[in-house]
């Protein structure tokens, strides 16, 4: 019989993994392994900014009411099985009383479907709206999440622009011009990553009726529900619910900073039921039906995260996120190649403008990074990852003190790549 490893097995493999290659890990490795370890003569500590998982620094450590519910949830022995598909019946019992707090009306606990992170509610969500020949508007700069999930699912991206110059509001006129009978839904992410602005309800309002006139549903991605520290109050998307039918997608790990849990939701916001008389629930709950659910004894241990949650955790993060915003703001602005066009308010992360006019020998953003990562042990996300090139999106959600040493250096890496100016 011929060799295993003789024999040609021509695997093909699924073509849509190479259009969805854009990852903002897929980049960020590349980053990480032009980083010299090796060199003797720089001892500095590597910087993560292209990232966001603060988890690590104590600042952003969770809260330990958090840990003892789920250590409390395990001990009980009574989230040892199989989860319902579309979970936990006290879990989404919590989630609609937790998310209806901030809303005018009442969600109910069969609003709520429990996901894996708020990524798997992303995965979900573009597979349940990809009928064939449909697209999705998605905000650029974005989330390249959705862009990589909606390839996958051959559902057709439309871009629209969030405007800098505005407050990274919504291009209103575009998405008109962009959207057809073809068009299902358009998502907002708020407070936004990449851009750490928070929409204000006129606009969110603006939204909800430029997407009822045009017929689509809005997505709204509330993974920083609640993290706004400017003068913009978050508010829930879900407030247009009877405007416009909402779906609320969320998670525990940037509230509760642990992103390694994996506990995310789906929540349809929709008073006038008109995702369930669409038929869009059905086709969900059967999606459900054949994906992996959220772990049991964290749905479990929902309930008590949410009722011994203290405001001081979450004002605390706000405290920290809202010093570090605004010493990444400040830092920036001494460095000559940066323009930050508007100071972040909400999230945590924030979109630089890269002036490659003021350097010598750099190319482009993915340059910028590659040559920082070398010379400064320094990463930081380039901006064509979310949709903008020559940008760049940095992270501020890391602990002070790390925040202002990487600046330093990304400043003086700006002063040692400067073009020389010639004199006559
Ligand atoms: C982090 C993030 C997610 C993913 O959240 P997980 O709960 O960790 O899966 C989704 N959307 C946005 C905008 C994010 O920043």
């Amino acid at each position: 019989m011929e060799d295993v490893v003789d024999k040609k097995w021509g695997f093909e493999g699924n073509k849509e993994l190479s259009s969805a290659s854009v990852s903002v890990r897929g980049v960020l490795n590349k980053l990480v392994e032009n980083i010299d370890v090796n060199n003797p003569h720089d001892q500095r500590p590597v910087i993560t900014l292209a990232r966001t998982d603060p988890s690590v620094f104590p600042c952003f450590r969770t809260t330990s009411s958090a840990v003892d519910a789920v250590a409390d949830a395990v001990r009980s022995f009574q989230f040892n099985g199989y989860p319902p598909t579309v979970g936990v019946a006290s879990a989404k019992k919590a989630i609609s009383e937790h998310l209806s707090r901030d809303l005018s009306y009442k969600l109910s606990p069969e609003d709520v479907y429990l996901t894996v992170g708020c990524t798997q509610a992303i995965e979900i969500i573009t597979s349940v709206l990809a009928r064939p020949g449909a697209n999705i508007l998605l905000p650029r700069p974005g989330y390249p999440q959705y862009e990589a999930r909606a390839a996958f699912d051959h559902l057709e991206v439309r871009h629209f622009d969030l405007l800098p110059g505005k407050a990274w509001e919504v291009d209103l006129d575009s998405i008109e011009q962009l959207a057809d009978d073809n068009t299902v839904a358009m998502v907002i992410i708020n407070p936004g990553n990449p851009c750490g602005n928070v929409f204000t309800r006129q606009h969110l309002e603006k939204v909800a009726e430029t997407a009822r006139k045009l017929g689509i549903f809005v997505i709204s991605d509330e993974v920083y529900g609640g993290q706004a520290f400017g003068k913009n109050p978050f508010v829930p998307m879900g407030e247009f619910g009877s405007v416009v039918p909402v779906i609320t997608l969320g998670s525990l790990s940037k509230q509760w900073v642990v992103p390694g849990w994996r506990l995310g939701w789906i929540v349809t916001c929709d008073p006038n039921g008109v995702l369930k008389t669409s038929g869009f629930l059905d086709c969900l709950k059967s999606y459900l039906d054949v994906t992996s659910d959220p772990p049991t004894f964290l749905q479990g241990a929902l309930p008590q995260i949410f009722e011994k949650t203290r405001g001081e955790f979450f004002s605390k993060i706000l405290d920290t996120l809202r010093e570090a915003a605004s010493v990444c703001y400040g830092k920036v602005e001494e460095i000559p190649c940066l323009t930050c066009p508007h100071k972040p308010e909400g999230a945590m992360t924030v979109m630089v403008k890269l002036n490659l006019s003021l350097l010598e020998g750099i190319s482009d953003d993915m340059d910028f990074c590659l040559k920082l990562a070398k010379e400064e042990a320094v990463t930081v996300l380039p901006g064509f990852v979310v949709g903008l090139k020559n940008w760049l999106r940095i992270t501020f959600a890391i602990d002070p003190s790390s925040l202002d040493d990487a600046l330093r250096r990304i400043k003086a890496f700006n002063l040692r790549h400067a073009k020389k100016l010639i004199k006559d």
